[in-house]
């Protein structure tokens, strides 16, 4: 890193990250580095296939329902877990957008909104996350609400976990049987908002969290918004492209043509935008 090439930090930026560092910040994360975005749902990613109207399927009342489902969840648990070791991840991206994370989250010491419920932030020791659509290796009573740690599944005896407090069934600590409802983490964003005056939102897609729910408290807070290609600030009042955040960065004319020509990813933009915080940390903090 060539020091003298960001001393030509714009001062907004300079601004706006020493905000980061001074006031409370919540980061929202999406599905972008979730091993659980690419598999199949058992059929809607909010009820369950039990949930719609005319099906025939009840795993809260039918024991060969509760174990076809079980089987599914069993199955999908076990690619999440694969998925998690890097030796299986063939790009490692979401490993590497990972440090990128831990590194801002040391500097700005904010909290994390997980969307994920693949456990993903959690199993790899990041701290202060609140998984607010659940976690799948935990598991949940349905007819008690007692949770436990880690469900397991034998899926060649194909008994039912029982709960043992109450005898009921155990499922998947996840939004589709009933528990971590949209009305439940509505409630907790706002909360967790209420409390932060920046916004960091790594979400690839919107329409799969709850903006619109949280709209109102979140319009008044300060967001610096991921895209590919770009960072949006402050809801559309500024946009960023990375580009120019390499020519700060002191990029090579030809990684900076690179980067312009390339399709974009969140995780690239984080990437940079992790580079560019790091930076401006060595300048000013250290
Ligand atoms: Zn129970």
């Amino acid at each position: 890193m060539d020091k003298n090439a960001v001393t030509g930090i714009p001062k907004f930026w300079q601004e706006r990250l020493a905000q980061l560092v001074a006031q409370p910040t919540l980061c929202v994360i999406g599905y972008e580095f979730h091993a659980d975005y690419y598999m199949p749902h058992f059929y809607d990613t909010i009820g369950g296939e039990w949930s719609r109207p005319g099906s025939r399927l009840n795993p809260f009342a039918s024991e060969s329902h509760y174990l076809a489902v079980l089987g599914w969840a069993n199955w999908r648990k076990n690619v999440i877990t694969k998925f998690q070791h890097p030796e299986n991840i063939p790009k490692l991206s979401n490993l590497q957008s990972l440090d990128q994370l831990r590194k801002l989250q040391q500097l700005f010491r904010f909290g994390i909104a997980d969307q994920s419920p693949d456990g993903f932030l959690k199993s790899n020791h990041i701290p202060d996350v609140q998984e607010i659509y659940g976690n799948i290796h935990h598991g949940k009573c349905h007819a008690c609400g007692n949770q436990v740690e880690q469900w397991q599944f034998d899926s060649s005896a194909k008994t039912i976990i029982a709960c043992q407090s109450c005898g009921g069934r155990i499922f998947p600590d996840i939004y589709m049987f009933g528990w971590n409802e949209q009305i439940e983490t509505k409630t907790i964003l706002t909360m967790t908002l209420a409390e932060v005056e920046n916004l960091l939102l790594i979400v690839p897609d919107k329409a799969q969290f709850q903006f619109n729910t949280c709209a109102e408290v979140m319009r008044k807070k300060r967001v610096i918004e991921f895209a590919p290609k770009s960072i949006v600030l402050d809801h559309g009042k500024q946009s960023i492209h990375i580009k120019d955040i390499a020519k700060i960065l002191g990029y090579r004319e030809s990684d900076i043509d690179a980067l312009n020509k390339s399709p974009g990813s969140i995780a690239e933009t984080l990437a940079i935008f992790s580079e560019f915080c790091m930076a401006w940390k060595d300048l000013t903090i250290e």
